[in-house]
């Protein structure tokens, strides 16, 4: 039958770059082939959903034609690179974003039997290696890496994917410390970037029941001064490909090696093909999360606005409006890595006309938005994805609402608000090991609960209980929401409070709750 085969198309954007062509382009190709929605993704990139075999062709040249050859990877390599999707005309948020961009580049498989792609037996992308990387592919630098056709994935590719951010400091829009590498801008008292801290290891994957599986953050690796920071991504990934696990998927992400060898190893290893040694992180400011919304300044005289879409999937009316207010003023987007879009480069003459649009079409900031959905994610789960054991995106409308009503009922002030996160596996896509609640699936209609993340997403949860059925939410929430309440030290945050407490004597409480 004509619906018997179904896509998922992601799409590659560093920085969550999208320009008005592209936009345009993917907001028809969802109408035209998809289920009529733009899923924005949790790697600032789209994804569309229901594409049919017979229409892959079609949609695939469509998009690669509008965007250059930028079609998004989804094997063992690297995906989309990370950076603040705010378009500040600050020289350290340009140059985060020109790094990723520079990163990208680095990791995009640089011979042609990967990066053709081909359709049907017919060829429809061949690639180049870009001239930033073919820079890199001597050991002129005084590099030691291995001779090879291909210079990053040498003949077998990485283990498993392979995930990089790039941010400035406080700016943990992010999530720095989910990433295999995550890298950080560190600038002089003059604001001129000067190097980069590097932070590696981290990773949320999981298989549930196997202990030896787990999330893990992302640790310091060193100091970098900036010419040097390909070469020591390289030298990473490098790292990776050689000493990976690849005898069993389930472990070869690359936080395996760091917890199977330890920093110290696994930085004297990497230092060997950098051919240097790390300098020692530089001292940074305390994190911050950052949602963008709303206007601001670029900082170049023009102004940006950025609006929440509830799990990053832009339909309906908000669709049609986005599409207005896009093409009618020619403005480019980007996404940001909590699935909402910023619509970017506005002249201060089109502000009022603006706000008004997007009064009319519901989208204004903040009043339409419930504070908890704010900073909630889900995955997108049934029925679009092949591992989801249970719902997440479909059902964490439901499971807010429940939220806000425990919230009520215990007396939390309507402005209170947690970082809620859930996946319908463990696989984790929409971070839900980072989440101040965090909701797992494991079963049908049930889920295990993880507390302890933080809102500026720098600690990784713990799990709290198994096999929570959906409709049982409330007697192990009901409890902790309401500790929470009477015994929190002064605006002290549901993760602090949590992670303070300790999951033991949160048991406690919930087993004791009558
Ligand atoms: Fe699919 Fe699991 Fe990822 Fe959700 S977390 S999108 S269910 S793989």
């Amino acid at each position: 039958g004509t619906r018997s085969y179904s896509f998922m198309l992601r799409t590659k954007n560093p920085c969550g770059k999208v320009s008005n062509k592209l936009y345009r382009v993917m907001d028809d190709l969802a109408d035209e082939f998809g289920i009529g929605t733009l899923r924005l993704t949790t790697r600032q990139t789209f994804q569309l959903h229901g594409v049919l075999k017979k229409d892959l062709k079609t949609v695939m040249s469509t998009i690669i034609k509008n965007m250059g050859s930028t079609l998004g990877a989804c094997g063992d390599l690297n995906r989309n690179v990370l950076a603040p999707a705010a378009p500040y005309a600050q020289k350290d948020y340009l140059f985060a974003q020109r790094t990723a961009e520079d990163i990208a580049a680095l990791l995009t498989p640089q011979s042609g039997f990967y990066y053709d792609m081909w359709v049907d037996g017919e060829k429809i992308l061949s690639a180049e290696p870009p001239e930033v990387v073919k820079a890199l592919n001597d050991n002129s630098h005084g590099t030691n890496f291995p001779d090879s056709q291909e210079p990053i994935y040498g003949t077998q590719f990485l283990p498993r994917k392979f995930k990089v951010a790039v941010t400035v400091p406080t700016d943990n829009s992010v999530d720095i410390f989910t990433n295999d590498i995550g890298v950080v801008v560190v600038s002089d008292a003059d604001g001129e970037p000067q190097g980069f801290n590097i932070y590696v290891g981290g990773g949320m994957g999981r298989t549930h029941r196997i202990e030896t599986t787990f999330p893990r953050l992302a640790e310091p690796l060193g100091y970098v001064p900036k010419e040097d920071i390909l070469y020591a991504v390289k030298a990473i990934v490098v790292t990776q490909r050689e000493n990976g696990r690849r005898d069993d998927r389930k472990y070869s992400r690359m936080k395996y090696l760091l917890s199977s060898w330890g920093i110290e190893k696994f930085r004297t290893v990497v230092e060997q093909y950098y051919g240097k040694k790390f300098e020692p992180c530089h001292e940074l400011p305390e994190w911050e999360f950052k949602s963008y919304l709303g206007w601001h300044e670029q900082g170049d005289g023009g102004l940006f606005c950025g609006l929440h879409v509830d799990n990053g999937r832009v339909k309906g009316t908000m669709k049609k409006t986005l599409r207005e207010i896009i093409e009618k003023y020619n403005l480019n987007v980007r996404i940001t890595p909590n699935q909402n879009i910023i619509l970017c480069d506005i002249r201060q003459a089109w502000k009022r006309q603006i706000t008004t649009a997007l009064a009319q079409g519901g989208l204004l900031q903040p009043s339409y938005v419930e504070p908890l959905n704010l900073t909630a994610m889900a995955c997108p789960a049934f029925p679009l994805c092949p591992l989801a054991i249970t719902e997440a995106e479909r059902g964490i409308p439901d499971i807010l609402k429940r939220v806000r009503a425990l919230f009520e009922k215990i007396g939390l002030k309507y402005s209170e608000s947690i970082v809620i996160r859930v996946t319908g596996c463990p696989n984790g896509c929409a971070r839900p090991y980072m989440a101040e609640l965090g909701l797992v699936g494991d079963g049908p209609n049930s889920y295990q609960i993880w507390l302890g993340g933080t809102p500026n997403q720098t600690s990784l949860a713990k799990p709290f209980k198994d096999k929570v059925k959906l409709q049982d939410l409330e007697k192990v929430l009901e409890p902790v929401f309401y500790y929470w309440k009477h015994r929190r030290l002064s605006k002290e945050s549901f993760g602090d409070f949590t992670i303070r407490t300790g999951t033991e004597k949160l048991q406690e409480l919930v087993d004791k709750w009558e």
